[in-house]
């Protein structure tokens, strides 16, 4: 496929280099932190790269070898191709050698539209679409006749076939179940010369017919010609020529034992002669104009006022406020529709005081839909929902569409039911099933269906290399662990590790060798029992005779690579060297650097002291869970603990906490408009006051935007500039030492403290600023100086050096405190955020969360917060969530790390399986407990952990 060659460009000549020399050797590389290293890599190899964060595994592995094999594939392009390409930087290097094509396989979230879907990402649905068209059943989309279609010499062959002797008529319909006399359509036919005709099934003489009852429904068919079935075709030819002229493209040949054949030479329905096109690709396409559902343009959904949004506490009376929009509405128009409704409530004989759950359904649609009033008009009698859609399409003002869009939810699509595509295309089947209804199925559904399916003649001669590309995708992504996936979902609402793996599946699919995939923390979102199976497709990738180079933290994947790198000793300046470099097994015999030291046990992260008991009567209780997979479940989150979640992946932990948890705090708590996910109700929402959440999506990723100032510890930092004796004499505020403000910063940088150059045909260069040297800053600001300091020099202080410098300020000392405790000690607190690695970003998010002054009765909310850090960065994490538990407050950890689950107070474990074998509460309870379910594969996994404690 073209689109998987993209990462490719041709492998360099041996370049002095013994042909057989298997290695990928680097030499004085020097990208970001690291110190001008050298470093061998074998070639068709599991290779892992390993370190702490911020070590400079991704300035190794993404922004040195992915980065040179990109620019050696642009510059091998013709300048012409070249010039549409975004240009690579050459790595701060010496020399690389031996670097197969490079293609990186990155965690990110996929650019691809919100419309992609696991299907169409793995290209399995471009071969379905290619089924359907081909071998597909095409039915009539009024009333679901399958049409059948053959070519004018499919139907002489098959009429030669009935043998030679046989004795047919040939008639073309010409009426089908139709009202009428047809008078003038016998005049029509007798002057053509026919002479008999099948009337509602009996064979006439056209002499003998003039009209029929006209209040009758009737059928027509002409007779053609009758004939006998030779060895020479010319006149069956003629004759079926003829009747399909005659009867729009279909015919129908009877044979003397009353046998009637029905041909169908166009794609038409032979019921109710509705035509259609002969099925493409392009028809099953929601991208396409052509396929789409023309309602929904192809998004499935509509959007539509919710009365679960409208009326969120349906405990109250209308008058008591059960409207809910028109609560928060301004003071005039809210009173004016309230008005409305009460009267319009009055009229229906409902009790305005009644709570509105109990008003009888059918008055309720009538207040809220305005079913059943006739004599509706805007602003009288009018129910509540007409109402808003009036206002909403009428309004000019975005301030009034914004607040009625909060009580808007998607359903799915009248006219597809959610399909995406148009009635034409659903109509066509494949073993009974549309494609719409075969996307749905999971991953192993999907695979057995097919396995199902036979076809006969050419259509299974057509349809079996199709089958094959499509299960082959199917089983990569089995072997992945995919499995419980529906070929559907779309890939925005994949995690990432589910994402990451979508496309490794794909990978191993596209069958490429002699190739260097470069994989970003695979493990991302795997459960323990599904590692195998990813190390086995990444061992097939590599026994395929590719190389492979994954960063990676996990203990398996360590000790099933071929070699490892292990980068530090420490993070950013005190990183970027090579504490080992080679095969597995001389790692652990040697035992040099923190990642050996984790792999050999002689450094461990410690179990607690203690777990925490649950508080009787203090916890959330979420009631009948149902959102995704969820059955019905219930589960109690016990409050001042620290509690993880686990279970394989696809169980169901983000749909229980983000999905319902999350969204229905938030909005107690906040009044977020967001929709909880489907559950029955929560209890004890009351014992918590505060939510706060760091999952995975990044941090402002602008220049402008650095540590300091996404943790707001500089908004502090500028306050304690601004009360020096200088700045009050020239008066100068807080906002002076902002690198935004105009008075403040350098003008010719606009507190870049870099600029950017444009080189044409080179990709542009970013220099420091020779007016202010990169400081960011005017000179006059930086006259004002704190003990010696001016405030750019704060910036390029590292965290380390800042706590020391402001350590008679509590809290910018609490907030530096926290970024410490979270382990970026290191970073500078000017450092650009679009620097910044996966791993350092959401520790600084983590860092902005926790320092907010706690309330005691927060809930923290924290989804695969180990994402990019080493056992020891874990270690560290651990500490600082314990303190807040310590503290009073509630820590939620959605995690696959049995480090971290080990650590938990209380373990929620859902499963058993993923997708619809998942969704159950397994187990509940401490570590131990869990550990003694049989049912449990978290279980199983951490019995072996704990084991590992009580032996020493
Ligand atoms: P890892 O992948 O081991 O977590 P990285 O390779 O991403 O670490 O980063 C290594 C160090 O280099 C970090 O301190 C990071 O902040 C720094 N760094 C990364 N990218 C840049 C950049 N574009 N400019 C300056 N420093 C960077
Ligand atoms: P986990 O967090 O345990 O990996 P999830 O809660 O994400 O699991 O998923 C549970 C099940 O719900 C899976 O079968 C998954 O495919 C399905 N699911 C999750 N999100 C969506 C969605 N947006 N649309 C459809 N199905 C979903
Ligand atoms: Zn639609
Ligand atoms: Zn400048």
């Amino acid at each position: 496929m073209s689109t998987e060659l993209k990462g490719l460009h041709p492998i360099e000549p041996a370049d002095g280099e013994a042909a057989e020399d298997r290695f990928i050797r680097v030499q004085g590389l020097r990208t970001h932190n690291l110190k001008n290293i050298d470093l061998k890599l074998p070639r068709d190899q599991l290779v892992v790269i390993t370190g702490i964060s911020g070590s400079g595994k991704s300035s190794l592995a993404f922004d040195s070898l992915y980065a040179e094999g990109q620019r050696r594939y642009i510059e091998s392009l013709s300048s012409y191709a070249r010039q549409f390409l975004e240009q690579m930087p050459r790595p701060d290097c010496d020399r690389i050698t031996g670097l197969p094509p490079t293609i990186a396989i990155q965690q990110q979230a996929s650019v691809a539209g919100a419309q992609s879907t696991v299907a169409t990402a793995t290209e399995m649905y471009d071969f379905l679409r290619l089924l359907f068209a081909r071998v597909g059943a095409p039915h009539c989309p009024k009333c679901g006749t399958e049409i059948h279609h053959q070519t004018l010499e499919q139907i002489v062959a098959f009429l030669s076939d009935l043998g030679a002797g046989t004795r047919i008529t040939l008639l073309a319909p010409l009426v089908r179940g139709r009202k009428g006399h047809y008078r003038e359509l016998f005049d029509k036919i007798r002057s053509e010369g026919y002479v008999r005709a099948r009337i509602d099934g009996h064979l006439r003489d056209l002499d003998e017919v003039v009209r029929l009852e006209r209040y009758k429904t009737h059928d027509i068919d002409v007779v053609v010609d009758r004939l006998v079935i030779k060895g020479d075709s010319t006149r069956l030819v003629d004759s079926l020529q003829t009747a399909l002229n005659a009867g729009n493209g279909v015919c129908i040949a009877l044979q003397q034992d009353g046998q009637e054949h029905l041909f169908n030479q166009r794609f038409a329905c032979v019921n109710c002669g509705v035509g259609i096109e002969e099925p493409t690709p392009n028809l099953f396409s929601f991208n396409s104009p052509y396929g789409r559902c023309p309602q929904c343009n192809g998004r499935g959904a509509v959007d539509r006022f919710d009365e679960e949004l409208i009326v969120p506490r349906p405990e109250l009376s209308l008058s008591e406020g059960a409207i809910e929009p028109f609560e928060s509405w301004g003071r005039r128009t809210g009173r004016r529709l309230v008005e409305n409704v009460l009267a319009l409530a009055d009229r229906l004989g409902v009790d305005r005081r009644a709570p509105f759950r109990t008003i009888e359904p059918a008055r309720r649609r009538a207040i809220l839909e305005g079913d059943g009033l006739p004599d509706a008009r805007p602003g009288k009698n009018e129910a509540v929902i007409p109402s808003f859609q009036r206002l909403l399409d009428s309004s000019e003002s975005e301030h009034t569409r914004a607040r009625l869009m909060r009580y808007v939810s998607p359903i799915p699509c009248p006219a597809c039911k959610g399909a995406r595509l148009r009635r034409e295309a659903l109509a066509v089947t494949v073993g009974g099933k549309n494609i719409y209804e075969v996307t749905r199925m999971s991953i192993t559904e999907c695979l057995s269906f097919l396995d199902s399916l036979s076809f006969a003649g050419a259509h299974r001669i057509i349809a079996r290399p199709i089958l094959k590309e499509i299960k082959s995708r199917l089983g990569f992504l089995v072997e992945v662990g995919l499995h419980y996936l529906t070929a559907d979902r779309p890939t925005n609402t994949l995690s990432t590790g589910e994402a990451q793996r979508t496309r490794l599946g794909t990978q191993i699919g596209s069958s490429l060798t002699g190739v260097c995939y470069i994989l970003d923390e695979p493990s991302i979102g795997l459960h323990h029992r599904d590692h195998s199976k990813l190390l086995d497709a990444l061992e097939e990738l590599r026994d395929m005779g590719n190389s492979v180079l994954v960063i990676e933290h996990d203990e398996t994947t360590i000790r099933r690579a071929d070699w490892v790198v292990d980068l530090g000793p420490g993070a950013g300046r005190d990183g970027g060297q090579v504490v080992f470099n080679g095969p597995l097994g001389v790692m652990l015999k040697e035992a040099r650097g923190l990642t050996a030291q984790y792999l050999t046990g002689a450094r461990a992260i410690p179990l607690p002291a203690r777990r925490r008991r649950p508080a009787r009567g203090r916890e959330l209780r979420i009631i009948g869970a149902r959102e995704h997979n969820l059955k019905g479940i219930n589960v109690a989150f016990p409050l001042g603990l620290f509690i993880c979640i686990t279970g394989v992946s696809g169980s169901g932990k983000s749909s229980l906490v983000t999905d319902i948890l999350l969204r229905a705090l938030r909005r107690a708590l906040y009044g977020s408009p967001e929709k909880p996910g489907r559950h029955e109700r929560i209890e004890g929402i009351q014992h918590v006051d505060k939510v706060l959440e760091i999952d995975q999506s990044p941090i402002g990723k602008t220049p402008r935007s650095t540590p300091a100032t996404y943790t707001h510890v500089f908004d502090e930092i500028r306050r304690v500039f601004a009360s020096t004796k200088q700045a009050q004499v020239r008066g100068y505020s807080a906002s002076r030492f902002s690198f935004n403000s105009r008075r403040g910063r350098c003008e010719v940088c606009s507190g870049m403290g870099q600029k950017r150059i444009e080189m044409n045909f080179l990709p542009d260069m970013q220099v420091e600023c020779e007016a202010c040297h990169g400081s960011r800053y005017n000179e006059e600001t930086l006259q004002v100086t704190l003990r010696g300091r001016s405030i750019a020099d704060v910036l390029a202080m590292t965290v380390e050096e800042a706590l020391e410098f402001f350590r008679n300020y509590p809290s910018i000392e609490r907030r530096l405190r926290t970024m410490r405790d979270v382990g970026i000690g290191y970073l500078t607190l000017g450092q650009p955020s679009t620097t910044l690695s996966g791993g350092e970003a959401q520790r600084i998010k983590l860092a902005r969360e926790l320092g907010k002054i706690p309330t005691g009765s927060t809930l923290y909310c924290l989804d695969e917060p180990t994402t990019g850090l080493h056992l020891d960065d874990i270690g560290k994490l651990l500490s600082t969530l314990h303190s807040l538990v310590d503290m009073g407050n509630t820590v939620i950890v959605i995690e696959h790390n049995l480090e971290v689950i080990k650590n938990a107070d209380y373990v929620i474990d859902l499963g058993p399986e993923g997708g619809d074998e998942g969704g159950r509460l397994v187990a509940a309870g401490t570590p131990e407990q869990v550990v003694s379910s049989s049912a449990s594969h978290t279980g199983r996994a951490l019995r072996t952990v704990l084991q590992r404690h009580s032996m020493t």
